[in-house]
């Protein structure tokens, strides 16, 4: 195997060969790594990179530090901004906002931002701590009612879902890397196969997002829930610019299972009411729900009364694979020993892409092995003061 040369000769001195299956943001930022750091890299997805099936779609995704008591993640998505600044001067396209985020703290339930605020603190992360007195000055969109405190984070935004998606698979070629469109399926002993014949590299990156528990029934399927989430696009008033990512931060209000964006290039504000609904990854049409248009319009109706009577201007369907712990997955398939899974998005996996991506191709390489909380086996899951997401 060319891999055991590379482990005798360093991978300065080798060309070896990669397949990355899976063209989201973890793919296709894996591939990009592996390409600069001299490895022959092909990346297949079944459908054109960027569509609109995968979890990596839709116009932007948050990028926030804030992860509960967890310095690992908060370390990872502070070098992320960076990194995504990088990709944004070397690419000439607008890739990241540095809109801030604001966590409502709801009053009795502020475990995961009372632990969020002491890891700020001890890591030096600036953020400030509002009272909803102070919300309502500074960020007068929100009503806070029921909110007992705000905790804002001026260095996050968000970052162009879709566009970082087509930016890095053009650097990835741009690196000498291969683009393919291909189905990749498994057998029954999952090893991966491609239009009949087996997959074979000196290492496989499966990157599939939430379509990995269906290819890996024994290995994967026990750690991964896929869940739909409906997320609205909702109109801004005439002649305002309240609602515009200049004047307004992404917001997360864990109480009422929301999220949101601010408008951002004339999107509209987007607003997600996470409603655990099932969804068939190939077969579903990707609409919205009617129980979820009228959930969406009454949180808006609370917690953004600017937006009364304004509409709906546009919406995605879409789905999270949940983990236990909510930790990602990068991990060597226990019988397949050339064969990296990476993934375990559990709704906060996109703004960590550019790290993420190198690190994976550093596992992949053997430059480093995984880290413990990625590793497949041993899940269990957290308290929400544990998890690195709050759920
Ligand atoms: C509504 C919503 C909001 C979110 N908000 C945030 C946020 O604010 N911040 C954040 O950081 N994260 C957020 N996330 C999570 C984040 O978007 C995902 O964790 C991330 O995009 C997952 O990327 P992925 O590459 O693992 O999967 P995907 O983007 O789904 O990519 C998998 C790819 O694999 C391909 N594929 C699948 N099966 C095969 C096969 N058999 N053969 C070949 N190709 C295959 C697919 O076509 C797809 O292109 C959100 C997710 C959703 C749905």
């Amino acid at each position: 195997m060319q891999i055991t040369r590379y482990l005798q000769e360093g991978y300065s001195t080798l060309k070896h060969e990669a397949i990355v299956v899976g063209a989201g943001i973890a793919g296709s930022m894996t591939a990009l790594h592996l390409a600069r750091r001299g490895v022959r890299t092909r990346l297949i997805d079944r459908w054109e990179p960027g569509h609109s099936r995968a979890s990596s779609t839709d116009y932007n995704r948050v990028i926030r530090a804030i992860h509960g008591r967890d310095e690992f993640y908060t370390r990872w998505a502070r070098e992320s901004i960076l990194r995504w600044m990088e990709l944004q001067a070397e690419t000439g396209q607008k890739l990241y906002y540095q809109c801030g985020a604001l966590i409502l703290a709801t009053a009795g339930h502020c475990d995961w931002e009372d632990a969020t605020a002491e890891t700020f603190t001890r890591m030096g992360v600036p953020f400030y701590r509002f009272s909803p007195d102070e919300i309502a000055v500074r960020f007068p969109q929100f009503d806070p009612t029921g909110i007992s405190y705000a905790l804002y984070e001026p260095e996050a935004g968000m970052v162009m879902a879709h566009r970082g998606v087509l930016a890095a698979v053009d650097l990835f070629k741009k690196a000498g890397g291969v683009v393919d469109r291909g189905h990749v399926v498994t057998d029954e002993n999952e090893r991966l196969m491609l239009n009949g014949k087996p997959l074979e590299a000196d290492l496989v990156v499966v990157a599939t997002g939430p379509w990995m528990g269906e290819m890996y029934p024994r290995t994967i399927k026990p750690i991964s829930r896929v869940v739909g989430v409906n997320v609205l696009y909702t109109s801004t008033p005439d002649g305002s610019t309240a609602f515009d990512h200049d004047n307004m931060p992404c917001w997360i209000d864990h109480g009422q299972g929301s999220f949101g964006i601010p408008s951002c290039e004339g999107s509209g504000v987007k607003a997600a009411v996470v409603i655990p609904d099932t969804i068939d990854l190939d077969k579903d049409e990707r609409l919205i729900r009617r129980e979820t248009l009228n959930r969406t319009r009454s949180y808006i109706r609370r917690r953004l009364p600017g937006l009364v009577g304004q509409q709906v201007v546009d919406s995605k369907f879409n789905q999270i694979a949940l983990t236990p712990d909510t930790h990602f997955i990068v991990d060597w398939h226990p019988a397949h020993k050339n064969v990296l899974l990476a993934g375990g998005c559990s709704g906060h996996l996109y703004k960590h892409g550019p790290v993420f991506g190198d690190f994976v191709a550093g596992v992949g390489v053997r430059d480093y092995g995984t880290a413990d909380r990625f590793k497949i086996a041993g899940r269990k899951k957290l308290s929400p003061k544990e998890s690195p997401s709050g759920r």
